[in-house]
């Protein structure tokens, strides 16, 4: 395995598929490409499943051993059932959609090869989830949640992002998923640094001390120290509730084992950085190769070593600033 001078090994890849999506979500950092929105048709300058089996061959051959699908939303792309089908057998497929498309696909991707799925679902509301997603599609949405868990998908992990418009449904989230047993659910902090709204944050260490509280049991995980809680085991069905907390972590980047692919198909090291970008365009598998390593080893965790802590503040780490891009 690929490791980074701090030491991180890259064991897993995040590939966008397309920036397109149906939802219109208020918080989306799209990948950490910001708002880039456009037309719901197939784009020309999105991977080809060609390209994408291309590279997650090359990266195998480095011990890269898991996938996970993202955009934008991957489910519009009508070849995610090939890609699946085509990633090699040694590395596990996950895929995180907002659920819309999963009636009627999810078994077919199973049978391709998925293994799990995050379904965003931001709210038990069907209003709010409107206001936040833009969409009406509350329905279709926990239609596709039935037909993954349905469709034997597991785990079957719920997103969602907790910032001021969503932070009055965590408790009915959390209910839910405490009512079946299928279903986890990830709380994830809400990320201000691409979305330029900062005053959407709420303090997630609330959230913490409240599941502290409620839940039946706590477990912390090797990875990010993450916490997890154990709730409603009592009731015989019981969930399991994670929170996702990146931001100003620096336990988190130290932790950070993934490389990003955009929907153009560049390397990305970093969510939060957008310099260094390296575009694989028409390359060679060779040419793959020594990209790919040169992504790891410019590495860089981003809150501790790229942004430092200076008087209480985060600011851009003096080694950075002006330093050479690799832009190519
Ligand atoms: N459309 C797909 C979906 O809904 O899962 C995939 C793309 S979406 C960008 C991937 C994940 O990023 C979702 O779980 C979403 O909740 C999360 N996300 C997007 N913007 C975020 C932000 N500003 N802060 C935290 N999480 C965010």
């Amino acid at each position: 395995m690929l490791e980074d001078d701090f030491g991180r090994e890259v064991s897993g890849v995040r590939v966008s598929l397309t920036d397109r999506c149906n939802f219109d979500c208020v918080y989306c950092h799209n990948e950490g490409l910001g708002d880039t929105r456009g037309p719901m048709d197939p784009q020309d300058d999105e991977m080809t499943a060609d390209e994408i089996v291309r590279f997650l061959e090359v990266v195998s051959e480095f011990g890269v051993r898991k996938v996970k699908f993202t955009g934008g939303e991957p489910m519009l792309r009508g070849d995610l059932e090939e890609i699946i089908e085509r990633t090699p057998d040694s590395m596990e497929v996950s895929l995180t959609t907002n659920g819309t498309f999963l009636p009627g696909r999810a078994e077919d991707l199973k049978a391709a090869g998925l293994e799990r799925v995050n379904v965003s679902q931001d709210a038990i509301d069907p209003d709010a989830f409107a206001e936040i997603t833009k969409s009406g599609a509350y329905e279709k949405v926990i239609e596709g949640v039935e037909a993954a868990l349905d469709a034997g998908l597991d785990p079957v992990k719920l997103n969602m992002v907790v910032f001021e418009h969503t932070a009055g449904y965590v408790e009915g989230m959390v209910d839910h998923v405490a009512e079946n047993s299928g279903l986890q659910l990830q709380l994830i902090e809400y990320m201000p640094e691409l979305t330029g709204r900062p005053e959407w944050n709420i303090d997630i260490e609330r959230v913490h001390d409240w599941l502290e509280e409620k839940a039946d049991r706590v477990e912390t995980r090797e990875m990010h120290n993450r916490r997890r809680y154990y709730v409603g085991e009592d009731s015989g069905e019981g969930g399991m509730v994670e929170i996702v907390d990146p931001v100003e972590n620096p336990n988190f980047c130290a932790n950070c084992h993934r490389v990003r692919v955009t929907h153009e198909g560049y390397l990305k090291g970093c969510l939060n950085r957008n310099d260094d970008l390296r575009s694989m365009g028409e390359m060679s598998r060779e040419e793959i190769r020594e990209t790919f390593r040169e992504t790891v080893a410019n590495r860089v965790p981003y809150y501790g070593e790229y942004m430092v802590k200076e008087e209480g503040e985060w600011v851009v780490n003096d080694d950075y600033i002006d330093a050479p891009v690799t832009h190519s």
